[in-house]
């Protein structure tokens, strides 16, 4: 999910092909019990899927659909020490 902070350019080049950037947050910061599908749809078609969830995991990103995982996804595989 792109961001509007402070990091290296580098770092952040996967959002320039990032599809939730077309699309808006909505999809990809449900409410509470909401379904995730369209979110993790568009990521599976995501050239950026990879660095994207990459950047969730480093930077502990607690909210929203990052890289085609929920935060209790990502949650469960912090957990495993990925
Ligand atoms: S993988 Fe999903 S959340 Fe990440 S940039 Fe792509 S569409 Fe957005």
């Amino acid at each position: 999910m792109p961001i509007n902070h402070t990091s290296s350019t580098a770092e952040l080049a996967w959002q320039e092909s990032a599809l939730c950037a077309q699309t808006g947050p909505d999809f990809f910061f449900p409410d509470p019990g909401s379904s995730t599908r369209e979110a993790k749809r568009l990521c599976a078609a995501c050239d950026g899927r990879e660095a994207c969830l990459e950047y969730a995991l480093t930077h502990d990103e607690r909210f929203g659909v990052w890289g085609g995982l929920s935060e209790k996804e990502r949650y469960a595989l912090r957990r495993q020490g990925r």
